[in-house]
């Protein structure tokens, strides 16, 4: 294996060898299959410690290989483990906010498990329990599950994990905003007091170092992801644009630069399905995800989309999450999360396994201060650029903006100072960044400001396409 593949989402590799990690030849074999060089930053952390068989706190986001970090090594415990699988005793349990996620690790665990005789199952609400219960009468060593469909499997008596050896709580700090607490609390009674315990969170917050220090004994912490961090193999761009033209642009966009493989994200399960309904009208293939629609609904949705088939996927926050696409190249934010975290959680769908992804905002004049609250959280300037024949009729965002700021600086001079600077600093990395910059368009009245900084082809094209 050489030594050069880039890691996901741009973390730096690491020193370590799969080959230091002590995994058995089968593991072996299939992350060799998987094409994988290097272990990422987590894994190479993560991997000997649970292996160690102690608690195990860590902070990792999604697209940092985190899964790989917590799968292997309970692989290769499991495979070592005299223990045998029982029916309706699962050995592992891996706990996940959403059913994508689920979906999404139980593939890992196949994948990195398919030369070892160890089985696995996924259990998720949205779909019949019938042939999940069906599924739980042969022997289980790991199961993975979202927290409802869990307890009512136990509550009817279908699971029993009183003799459970590891429990995976992933993406816990989304667990507990998606109001998951009371339902952990429930399935932690049901656990024994001698187990091993993994968590692992994109952030350490006080809920979570509080989770953790009711559910882990003296547990090891390891931490990858720098807080909130937008991944940088992503290409960020906001486009200053009219609300009312936010459809137009996007259906240009996605046919005149011929875009594939669109994943667009609404605020509302209302609005994704608006939206799928006028790109459909525009002759563009969508569908929409989000937890209105059915399992299989949502399944066929993402199959089609993973393979191609689908032009365009409109998902809200809470369905996307954990999404994995290989490759995936183009995320649109039709509008900011009222949350910034949930713009790096968006972002982070493109960019993933070292490839290159960009992300583009629509942004309309209401938007802007949540722009601005998303380039706080990131430190980093986003870069803009203005479609001026979409900016309405009278004002531009960037004159609203700058009235904004003139009337703030009247106020009183922090304010006006903080603003001032800002558009400063924008205007010379547009300097700095030289290339790409666009010319006003006389002829055009509210095109005064236009302008473009960095290297967003896609985005220039799209603007210039409309210009002309
Ligand atoms: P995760 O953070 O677990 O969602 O993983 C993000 C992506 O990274 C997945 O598509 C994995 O297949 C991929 N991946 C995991 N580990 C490695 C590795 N060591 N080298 C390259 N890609 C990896």
């Amino acid at each position: 294996m050489s030594n050069n593949q880039p890691t996901p989402a741009g973390e730096p590799a690491s020193t370590v060898k799969f080959t230091d990690l002590a995994l058995c030849p089968a593991i072996m074999r299939a992350i060799d299959e998987a094409d994988y060089q290097t272990p990422t930053p987590i894994q190479a952390q993560a991997i000997p410690r649970v292996l160690t068989g102690g608690d195990l706190l860590a902070a990792a986001q999604t697209g940092t290989g985190k899964t790989a970090g917590f799968t292997l090594p309970i692989l290769e415990l499991l495979s070592k483990n005299e223990g045998k699988s029982k029916i309706g005793k699962p050995r592992c349990l891996i706990l996940t906010p959403t059913r994508e996620l689920a979906a999404q690790i139980h593939e890992s665990v196949q994948l990195y498990g398919k030369h070892l005789p160890i089985t696995s199952l996924v259990v998720f609400g949205g779909v019949s329990i019938n042939p999940q219960i069906s599924a739980l009468r042969k022997p289980v060593d790991i199961l993975i599950a979202t927290p409802g469909r869990l307890l009512d499997l136990c509550g009817q008596g279908k699971i029993d994990l009183a003799s459970l050896d590891i429990l995976v709580l992933d993406e816990a700090d989304r667990m507990l905003d998606m109001g998951f607490i009371h339902d952990i609390k429930r399935i932690i009674k049901l656990l024994p007091e001698k187990r091993q315990t993994l968590l692992f969170s994109a952030t350490f917050s006080d809920e979570i170092r509080t989770l953790a220090r009711k559910m882990l004994n003296n547990p090891d912490e390891v931490s990858v992801a720098r807080r909130n961090t937008a991944s940088e193999l992503v290409e960020q761009t906001a486009l200053y644009v009219d609300k009312n033209n936010k459809r137009e642009l996007l259906s240009f966009m996605i046919k005149e630069l011929d875009w594939h493989q669109t994943l667009v994200f609404t605020r509302t399960k209302h609005g994704a399905d608006k939206l799928v309904k006028m790109l459909v009208k525009d002759g563009i293939e969508a569908l929409a995800i989000h937890g209105n629609k059915s399992q299989n609904a949502r399944t066929r949705a993402l199959k089609n989309f993973k393979d191609g088939s689908l032009q365009v996927l409109v998902a809200t926050d809470i369905a996307a999450r954990g999404l994995d696409i290989d490759q995936l190249p183009n995320v649109v934010n039709y509008e900011l999360p009222n949350v910034p975290e949930d713009y790096v959680h968006r972002i982070g769908r493109t960019g993933r396994a070292g490839m290159q992804g960009q992300a583009v905002s629509l942004v309309n004049a209401e938007e802007v201060k949540l722009l601005k609250a998303i380039e706080r959280l990131i430190k980093r300037e986003i870069e803009v650029v203005e479609i001026a024949p979409y900016t309405g009729h009278n004002e531009t965002v960037r004159e609203i903006e700058q009235r904004r700021a003139e009337a703030e600086s009247k106020r009183g001079p922090r304010g006006g100072q903080r603003n001032r600077s800002s558009n400063r600093s924008r205007q010379s990395q547009s300097e700095r960044q030289g290339a790409g910059k666009q010319s006003s368009n006389p002829n055009s009245g509210n095109n005064r400001h236009s302008h473009s900084r960095g290297n967003t082809s896609g985005n220039r094209r799209a603007a210039g396409g409309r210009h002309s």
